[in-house]
């Protein structure tokens, strides 16, 4: 039995782990991967604090080993339900067994969201990506598109000019979501190109991707894009399955939660990307994970 059973260990739970650890809570962090979460999947971080530049897998191992030294124990498997209705809160994973605790951290985080087009489950693995800090170095002198034009899109765009001779953004709008900083450096980068009004309809290819067919949203015209890669960017989903049923997500599966972090059931707490918030950085993940962490010390004295 735990003081403390968080579900998930990016950098949300890692730090929700040291807050509760400190707090001499009981504490348990669950997670089906490696500690960090996506940060894992980031090559360069450059906007967590007092780290001008620092790699997402040294991130995550520094997270996770000041963790560890706050006495939290690290668990790997994955939470496939959970019961909510008593006092003492369970979760299920998935080899059967199953972890009681006084309080709940869901610290989930997200997926990357499919654009469900033909060919995209087909090509994934065989040219289609979610991840450029993954697969970026596959594509070597090739020519690459990227579809989405958030932080992520565009982020990942430069990183991939890096190996691609070409990077082709595909926008569905005429204007770029992501931030001014990340614009500015694509539009400097002589091996970007942005398509603007533009969707990805089919990903066409044999053994490997070799084209991408594109409409354009204005005028309709339907064209065949080459590109060996496809990077699609187009947002995340939370990882909230697990969680249905429970009453604690709003319409979009994300889990609603006070400025406390307090879910509308006592001593259920969510951070990170897996909440209804209006940022989803590394530095909000961990500034709501010091908060749950917390709120939960507060909320079990009167236990
Ligand atoms: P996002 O901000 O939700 O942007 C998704 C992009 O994909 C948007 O440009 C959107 O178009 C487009 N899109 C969505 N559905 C689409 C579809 N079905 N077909 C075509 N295009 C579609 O997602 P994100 O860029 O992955 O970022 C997620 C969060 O992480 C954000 O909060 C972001 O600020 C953060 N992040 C921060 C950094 C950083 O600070 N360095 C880096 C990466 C991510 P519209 O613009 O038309 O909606």
């Amino acid at each position: 039995m735990y003081d403390l059973a968080i579900i998930g260990g990016g950098p949300g739970g890692l730090t929700a782990g040291i807050y509760s650890g400190r707090a001499r809570l009981k504490t348990t962090v669950i997670d089906k991967g490696l500690p960090g979460g996506q940060m894992q999947n980031t090559l360069e971080i450059e906007n967590y604090p007092g780290y001008k530049v620092i790699t997402g897998p040294q991130l995550s191992e520094l997270m996770y080993e000041h963790m560890l030294e706050f006495g939290a124990e690290w668990r790997q498997a994955e939470a496939v339900g959970v019961d909510l209705s008593d006092r003492i809160k369970t979760v299920t994973l998935n080899d059967g067994s199953s972890v009681n605790a006084r309080a709940l951290i869901i610290a989930t985080g997200a997926q990357p969201r499919k654009l469900n087009v033909p060919g995209e489950l087909e090509f994934a693995g065989r040219g289609v990506s979610y991840c450029a800090t993954c697969d970026g170095a596959f594509f070597r002198n090739k020519e690459v598109v990227v579809v989405g034009g958030g932080d992520s899109a565009v982020e990942e765009g430069v990183f991939l000019t890096r190996f691609a001779s070409q990077v082709t953004i595909i926008h569905r709008r005429d204007q770029l979501r992501a931030a001014p900083i990340l614009q500015e450096r694509a539009f400097a980068n002589p091996k970007i190109r942005v398509i603007w009004n533009t969707v990805a309809e089919e990903i066409i290819g044999e053994a490997k991707v070799s084209k991408v067919k594109i409409r354009n949203v204005n005028t309709g015209v339907v064209s065949d894009l080459d590109a060996e890669g496809v990077f699609i960017y187009i947002g995340y989903l939370p990882n909230t399955e697990f969680l249905q049923g429970t009453g604690l997500l709003n319409p979009n599966g994300y889990v609603e939660t006070d400025s406390t972090m307090a879910t509308k059931v006592p001593g259920v707490y969510a951070i990170g990307d897996v909440r209804a918030a209006a940022l989803r950085q590394i530095v909000t993940a961990a500034g709501d994970g010091a908060l749950a962490a917390m709120s939960v010390y507060h909320f079990l004295e009167s236990w």
